[in-house]
């Protein structure tokens, strides 16, 4: 199993707090995780940074057209939101039954 190595994964709610495209200007906005790159640590989050792709007509999307997927941004725009406390926080890490779990550093709960 890879390691976790970023402050975030999938299935996390996040706030996006910078970052320079344009397409996601409209800062300060929160997202789930939908892929975390651990290598190229860069996240996919639902409705930030969207970007069209053009679809070719195939037998599933016969009319062809244009599909709007989220872009991937750099992990370092992202903060995570606690799901205790639900505030934006860093994290630190303890080991719990010999796994690593996040720890919200505003309210002290376990994140993972
Ligand atoms: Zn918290």
């Amino acid at each position: 199993m890879a390691r976790n190595r970023f402050h975030v994964k999938k299935g996390d709610t996040v706030l996006v707090i910078g970052g320079d495209d344009r397409s996601y200007a409209d800062r300060r906005r929160q997202g789930e995780v939908l892929e975390a790159d651990h290598r190229a640590g860069r996240v996919l989050v639902q409705g930030i940074n969207m970007q069209v792709k053009h679809q070719r007509r195939t037998q599933r999307h016969p009319a062809g057209g244009k599909a709007e997927r989220p872009g991937p941004i750099h992990a370092s725009n992202v903060m995570l939101v606690c799901p205790s406390c639900d505030q934006p926080t860093r994290i630190r890490r303890r080991v719990r039954e010999g796994t690593r779990v996040r720890v919200c550093r505003k309210c002290g709960k376990d994140i993972d």
